[in-house]
């Protein structure tokens, strides 16, 4: 396995960073995770998008162009011989001193990974993940605002710890107000009467690539699409539920805080936009 690191290609036992890199002391930086279908790189203009943005509203400097970025991923992906997989992106506020003062870090440090997925086993995409709400709060715009894919990531451990301890294969996250923001590391969406609902993002949700890909889908076969914040109320008298992810892609919840939702397998609707999502996978994406 070869590591990109700093526009070299190394092995992955000496792939390192120093102790004094900003990510490492203090979550500074950004990353991305993007999928690899068919030797094509998934919706790679979205997140290499997404990434630059992160970057620029935190004050970071990407030593590396658009262009070169891209480059970088495809040479990641060739030198790996890797067809199907997963592309982790991190980009840190480098190496500086023990003061938080990004000043003290003159470059930045890009690292990216490709690797096998770990996905959710095919009968999960047929019974549903149950889910769980966590006590744990989604991060509020201006302290931590969820449009930066930042490496702050302690919230969503909280969530996914006490996921864990609840025996559930996700969490939903509300936001300080209580309205539903989004899952530990997916999107969230509803289904009530044939209509698809998902939380807009000033809830507290990320800007998931996946979730826009779902709201292109929606548009396509004619289902209507609501964005909207919803309750849990909502969430459990739902019809369907489900979460989007890079990962996870589209992936029902039967059963939330205990109450089972629909039929408590996937629904009509979530099949049918996981079909659809798989049918775009194979022709969507940078060669
Ligand atoms: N929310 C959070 C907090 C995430 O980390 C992610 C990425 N795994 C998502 C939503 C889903 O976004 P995407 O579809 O771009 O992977």
């Amino acid at each position: 396995q070869w590591i990109y690191l700093n526009g070299e290609y190394v092995a992955k036992h000496e792939a390192k960073i120093s102790v004094f890199d900003h990510g490492f002391l203090y979550g500074d930086g950004i990353f991305e995770g993007i999928r690899i279908y068919n030797g094509n790189i998934f919706k790679c203009k979205e997140h290499l998008d997404r990434l630059y943005d992160s970057a620029k509203s935190i004050m970071l400097d990407i030593p590396l162009s658009y262009s070169e970025m891209e480059r970088a991923l495809i040479e990641t992906i060739r030198k790996n011989g890797m067809n199907d997989g997963y592309i982790r992106l991190v980009v840190s506020r480098g190496d500086g001193n023990l003061g938080l003062d990004p000043r003290r870090c003159p470059k930045a440090n890009v690292v990216i990974i490709v690797e096998q997925l770990a996905i959710y086993p095919p009968e999960a995409y047929v019974n549903g993940l149950k889910s769980v709400s966590v006590s744990t709060r989604r991060n509020i715009p201006d302290a931590l605002n969820p449009k930066i894919k930042s490496l702050n990531y302690l919230n969503n451990i909280l969530v996914k710890i006490q996921a864990n301890l609840a025996g559930a294969g996700e969490a939903i996250m509300l936001n300080a107000q209580g309205y539903v923001a989004e899952g530990s590391s997916d999107n969230i969406f509803i289904v009530k009467n044939g209509v698809v609902f998902t939380p807009p993002c000033y809830v507290g949700a990320l800007e998931g690539i996946t979730r826009g890909a779902i709201l292109e889908i929606c548009g396509k076969i004619g289902l209507p699409v609501r964005i909207e914040p919803f309750t849990l109320h909502d969430v459990y008298v739902a019809d369907e539920v489900f979460f989007t992810g890079t990962a996870a892609e589209v992936i029902a919840t039967c059963e939330v805080d205990g109450r089972v939702i629909g039929s408590g397998k996937a629904g009509p609707i979530t099949t049918r936009l996981l079909e659809e999502f798989r049918k775009i996978v194979e022709i969507d994406g940078l060669k």
